[in-house]
């Protein structure tokens, strides 16, 4: 009789260790990505799955424990905030999925992110402070214009990010000598075409030098004329080229290559350049395509021996002065 009781005992016993064995062993430790639409290009962000918070590495990429099931989710990207709920099968990584935004399309995509011959997206490495050098002209506000500009960006750009970790922010330097970005006006703009070796004399321009492997952009100036130093449209249109951006064949756009005075940054910009700096660094899609603007819209002078690429992107303004 006791040794009976005692055998049912550590019967149930070993019954309900190995349901508290299944139950521990059923949350196994999931590496998982956030990756944006359709195109599995990894995405920074910061969130929560099964109750557990996360930020991800730059290509997306976060580690959890979790078991198998449907979960609930929350992810914060530079384009904003997404709720839902993932499936996780219980084997292979966790894949958390960001819907597109309104206007998404590859084609856009490879226009505005992708350069046309290096084949990978331009950028300032994550969190930089852009020191700006701004030149003061006495007769007129082109300076006054380019910050309200910069700060117009930054604070789209920034929008979704958290206010300790911005993406990027200008910070404005009273010296050019250490500047990595600079804006200066002249009576006439000018450069030569190293193809045709015409000289070219657009409304303003945008040249960069930026590393073609990390695609990190390292230094920026934008000279702009004297009759356009009060051209909104024509400084936001530079400063986007500053970030990082391309051109785009929607004439609608900010990024159109011919830009008029008051034009102004759209929402669909807004998101790729947040785009731009929530995806890993150097990430082209496969089969880009370049962009259907003919190749004089960048000027692009020879690789420098330390593996950096000076371009220049003219603009001219479309009205009348
Ligand atoms: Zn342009």
């Amino acid at each position: 009789m006791h040794r009976i009781g005692f055998t049912v005992l550590a019967v149930a016993l070993a019954g309900l260790l190995s349901g508290c064995f299944s139950w521990v062993s059923g949350i196994v430790g999931v590496r998982g990505e956030v990756v944006f639409a359709d195109t599995g290009l990894g995405v920074r962000s910061r969130g929560e799955v099964a109750g557990q918070t996360f930020q991800t590495r730059e290509d997306g990429r976060l580690a959890l424990s979790v078991r198998a099931g449907v979960h609930d989710y929350t992810v914060t990207t530079l384009m904003g905030t997404d709720r839902g709920k993932v499936t996780y099968s219980g084997t292979g990584p966790l894949r958390v999925t960001v819907p597109a935004f309104s206007g998404w399309s590859r084609a856009l995509f490879d226009e505005l992110l992708i350069d046309e011959r290096a084949g990978v997206t331009k950028r300032w490495e994550y969190g930089k402070t852009v020191k700006v050098w701004i030149e003061t002209v006495p007769h007129h506000n082109g300076a006054g214009v380019a910050k309200e500009v910069l700060r117009q960006w930054e604070s789209l750009l920034n929008l979704h990010a958290p206010p300790q970790q911005p993406a990027l922010r200008f910070e404005f330097v009273a010296s050019l000598y250490n500047a990595d970005m600079t804006v200066t006006f002249h009576e006439v703009v000018e450069y030569v075409d190293p193809t045709s070796g015409k000289i070219l004399r657009p409304d303003g321009y945008c040249a960069l030098r930026w590393n073609r492997l990390t695609g990190r952009i390292e230094k920026a100036d934008v000279q702009i004329r004297h009759a356009h130093a009060r051209s909104y449209g024509l400084l936001r249109h530079e400063i986007g080229h500053c970030l990082g951006l391309g051109h785009s064949t929607n004439p609608n756009h900010l990024m159109y290559p011919t830009v008029s005075s008051n034009k102004n940054i759209t929402t669909v910009e807004t998101y790729y350049v947040r785009l731009l700096y929530s995806i890993g660094r150097s990430q082209a899609l496969a089969g880009a395509r370049p962009s259907a603007l003919p190749e004089d819209h960048v000027v692009r002078i020879e690789y420098l021996p330390d593996g950096t690429i000076p371009q220049i992107i003219p603009d001219w303004v479309e009205d009348a002065l």
